[in-house]
């Protein structure tokens, strides 16, 4: 199979060394970090696929842009800038900047919850959950049941499971229901894109039922590009049209821009209800900074104002699933399972199937990353049952669905030969698997314990 291969449609103006070690030091650097990744100083890291977030390289525009920065306390130009670009490419009509895509949860949710019981969506991300329960409702997701199968190749894998969804509205009343989210792309399934065909649908029982639509953007401009390549009606239409109809779906958007914003920390939320939008700016005073800047620096706004820009151009966007493309035609060469079709930011690779001899509660995933790391000094992140954690009433290790190692790829940052690595060390790595050996956890925090945990080899 010949790999498909996308150019980077940009050059290196400015570059930023790396630290290369050797396969003994980083024996050594892994067992000082208890065998957790996240322990590593990045400096011993040679390729860090540990997230796509905040983690994009900007261009020379967004320098300059930086250095033009208005650093007013109110009118500045930059929020102007962003509130503008944002209006323009997202068709919103009221946007306000914050610091990061939590913020604006934090501060959407409230206002769609007040007095329900539940949010539904393709599928809540992290800090999405939290925000809707911290908010007192019940977060339910919803996606079609092809996305638990990884060996199933499906252009639309992160829909939202609409004939649920109708069922799901009648079970629990539409009156119960604050909001139905739509995370484009659905990144907890493994950056799977959304058609507009399943948007419009969801769109409909929304409004059947008066609930409001919210559409989780981080990956927005990801999402338009697989709509243009496999959504037939969309073959000829550009990526700004297609991001438009996406956004026309929704009442309200939460935005981390850390992703497609291409900047290393910004947000944005928004609404086409103008007595909504009054209650979002009051929260943004009181948690994030005045509307003009909205916790965010002057000259950060004017990079996210150019970010937004740079993120939905169709060459960068090719370049950029092409380079997820290529990783993943080079592994299923090799015959390494990863959630196929690839999706925007990332290679799930299956751990249960390249380690089929460690069992769930020996951490494959995470072996699969200690050995990459030892391997080739790549740093990607367990998203299996060791980060799952124990039950919190048995205090028993839980078994996830899945075994995935993650492998972030951020915006710009890496060449077509950082890509071969990661590939060599994979196939390298699945030749000696049957050797390869799981671990125990020695010591752990009750909660989030990935972060801080101690591991052993067994
Ligand atoms: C990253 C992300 C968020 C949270 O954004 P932060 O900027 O990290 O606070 C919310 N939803 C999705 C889908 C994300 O990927």
């Amino acid at each position: 199979m010949k790999p498909i291969y996308f150019p980077e449609p940009f050059r290196i103006k400015a570059v930023e060394p790396l630290k290369m070690t050797t396969k003994e030091e980083r024996v050594k650097k892994i067992k000082e970090a208890h065998y957790n990744l996240f322990n590593l100083a990045s400096e011993d890291v040679y390729i860090d696929l540990l997230t796509d977030s905040g983690t994009g390289a900007m261009s020379s525009d967004q320098w300059a842009g930086v250095m033009k920065g208005d650093e007013s306390y109110a009118g500045a130009v930059g929020a102007k800038n962003v509130v503008n670009t944002a209006k323009d490419i997202l068709g919103f009509e009221f946007v306000q900047p914050v610091h990061q895509g939590r913020a604006a949860e934090k501060i959407v949710m409230p206002i769609l919850l007040k007095g329900k019981k539940y949010a539904i969506s393709n599928m809540h991300f992290d800090t999405t959950r939290a925000h809707v329960e911290l908010a007192g409702a019940r977060a339910i997701d919803c996606v079609i049941p092809e996305a638990l199968d990884t060996g199933l190749k499906l252009d639309f894998k992160g829909n939202m499971d609409n004939k649920r969804l109708v069922k799901l509205i009648e079970e629990l009343g539409a009156d119960n229901i604050g909001v139905i989210i739509i995370t484009v792309t659905n990144n907890s399934a493994g950056g799977q894109p959304v058609s507009i065909e399943n948007i419009r649908e969801t769109k409909k029982i929304a409004d059947k039922h008066k609930i409001p639509v919210l559409i989780d953007a981080a990956r927005y401009a990801e999402n338009a590009y697989f709509i243009k390549i496999r959504e037939k009606e969309f073959k000829d239409k550009s990526i700004l049209e297609i991001v438009h109809e996406m956004f026309s779906y929704g009442e309200y958007f939460t935005m981390s821009a850390k992703k497609d914003g291409i900047v290393n920390m910004g947000g944005l939320m928004g609404t086409r209800n103008a007595k909504a939008f009054e209650l979002m700016k009051i929260g943004c005073i009181s948690y994030e900074g005045f509307t003009t800047y909205g916790g965010m620096s002057g000259r950060d706004l004017e990079a996210l104002a150019i970010g937004l820009r740079e993120g939905v151009d169709e060459n960068f966007l090719r370049y950029r699933i092409g380079q997820m493309q290529y990783l993943a035609a080079r592994l299923e060469e090799a015959g390494i399972a990863y959630q196929s079709p690839a999706g925007g930011h990332a290679i799930f690779v299956d751990a249960k199937r390249l380690l089929p001899h460690i069992p769930y509660n020996e951490y494959p995933a995470q072996s699969l990353c200690i050995e990459l790391y030892i391997e080739a000094g790549i740093r990607g992140c367990d998203i299996g049952s060791y980060m799952l954690g124990n039950c919190p009433d048995t205090k028993k290790q839980l078994k996830s669905d899945f075994e995935f190692s993650r492998l972030c790829l951020p915006r710009r940052v890496y060449t077509q030969a950082h890509l071969d690595v990661i590939a060599d060390a994979l196939i390298n790595i699945k030749g000696r698997a049957s050797k390869i050996k799981g671990y125990k956890i020695v010591e752990e925090p009750p909660i989030l314990r990935h972060f801080s945990a101690k591991l052993k080899p067994l």
